[in-house]
């Protein structure tokens, strides 16, 4: 046995096994303009009463924020209909997809998510000590069928991405449904609704209704994505009493800077804002996508604020060079390797400038001559 002071702190089992989440690039040394399209952030920026209420804030650094989030649960609680009892403010939605897992997930029990799901749903899992169970996808979209048979005694949360990032697909409501009917009461369902307002599609929801009529499911939001407040870090998410009481046990006491709920509260009232955005979006997705299609290149299917791009193999088109390439015209998008899409580029839609950008850089790509 070696000496005492030889050894050294180990951490759990789990915690070695997480690849740590590698974001979307965000800069080009040297570059002149660069666009990033890497990371699904709006063109439009956030609103100018976020950004006041962000100010306004500034007088205030000595004291301690509401630990309650009171501020921003009530705004959320009247655009939402909700019982601001409901719901839970997080740093981020990141942190509150985190402490469902600590909450419901141990050593020995397993969550599941779909093959090309978000990948901070696996580090939640492996982090909370659980293990990852990982369910095929049909047509690069969650399959519930999978999901339900991926199911075990061990099974205590489900994670579902609904737009799903970084495939940019979605679950119907009514297959939502039939996912939260097939499973036992004892698994908690995770609605991922950080794109939820980009979406058009008639038949979809977000699942609030099946929130409040249930016991096991939970709808996560960002501020991160449509209302343009990423660097601030605030996330919400509404449950049934029981895993509300549970999240509060064990989060943060301030989770949320007084800058975060100042301004998640001011950003969620600018209804005009957010239609601004999301109107911007339903103008330039199709026409990005069918503008790729046009070079010849895949485009999975999108209701959120990105594409998916496939490459072809080899031949020096592929993601990689594609990557490269893009890069040095200073047009940043999102390698997905990490998502088993080793040949597929995840573009955000940007500016008009920015989405012009990229599909001369890409026409460029694809008509010069190989690379790689
Ligand atoms: C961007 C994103 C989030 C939001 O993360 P925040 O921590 O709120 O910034 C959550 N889920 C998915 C699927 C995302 O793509």
């Amino acid at each position: 046995r070696r000496p005492r002071w030889r050894e050294r702190p180990t951490p759990r089992p789990g915690v070695l096994a997480i690849e740590a989440y590698v974001p979307g690039k965000s800069g080009v040394p040297g570059a002149g303009k660069v666009y990033k399209l890497s990371s699904n952030e709006t063109p439009l920026g956030p609103s100018p009463a976020a950004v006041a209420a962000l100010r306004e804030t500034a007088g205030g650094l000595a004291l301690y924020p509401d630990g309650s989030s009171t501020a921003l649960r009530a705004a959320i609680a009247r655009k939402f209909g909700l019982d601001p009892e409901r719901i839970v403010c997080g740093a981020g939605s990141d942190e509150l997809l985190s402490l469902l897992a600590y909450a419901y997930v141990g050593p020995g029990d397993e969550g599941i998510y779909a093959e090309h799901g978000f990948l901070v749903y696996r580090i939640a899992i492996l982090a909370a000590g659980g293990t990852p169970v990982v369910a095929p996808e049909r047509d690069l979209t969650a399959d519930v069928d999978a999901i339900l048979a991926a199911v075990t005694p061990r099974t205590r949360i489900v994670y579902v991405a609904n737009p799903n990032n970084p495939t940019g697909t979605y679950l119907p409501f009514p297959e939502v449904r039939r996912l939260h009917a097939g499973l036992p009461a004892n698994v908690l369902l995770v609605l991922d609704g950080a794109y939820a307002e980009y979406v058009r599609a008639n038949d979809y929801s977000a699942g609030l209704d099946l929130v409040l009529g249930s016991e096991n499911v939970v709808m996560t939001r960002t501020f991160s994505k449509i209302h343009g407040l990423a660097a601030l870090r605030i996330g919400w998410m509404v449950g049934p009493a029981a895993v509300v009481d549970a999240v509060n046990r064990i989060r943060g006491p301030f989770n949320l800077s007084s800058a975060g709920i100042a301004a998640g509260a001011a950003a969620i009232a600018d209804e005009a804002h957010v239609a601004a955005a999301a109107a911007h979006n339903a103008d330039w997705l199709p026409r990005l996508t069918e503008a790729v299609r046009g070079l010849g290149l895949t485009v999975t299917p999108s209701v959120g604020n990105f594409i998916l791009v496939h490459f072809p193999d080899g031949a020096g088109r592929d993601a990689a060079a594609a990557d490269a390439f893009l890069t040095g015209r200073g047009v940043i998008t999102r390698r997905v390797a990490s998502y088993g899409l080793p040949n597929a580029l995840r573009v955000t839609v940007g500016s008009a400038e920015a989405n012009e950008a990229f599909l001369a850089a890409l026409g460029d790509f694809l008509r010069g001559p190989a690379h790689g």
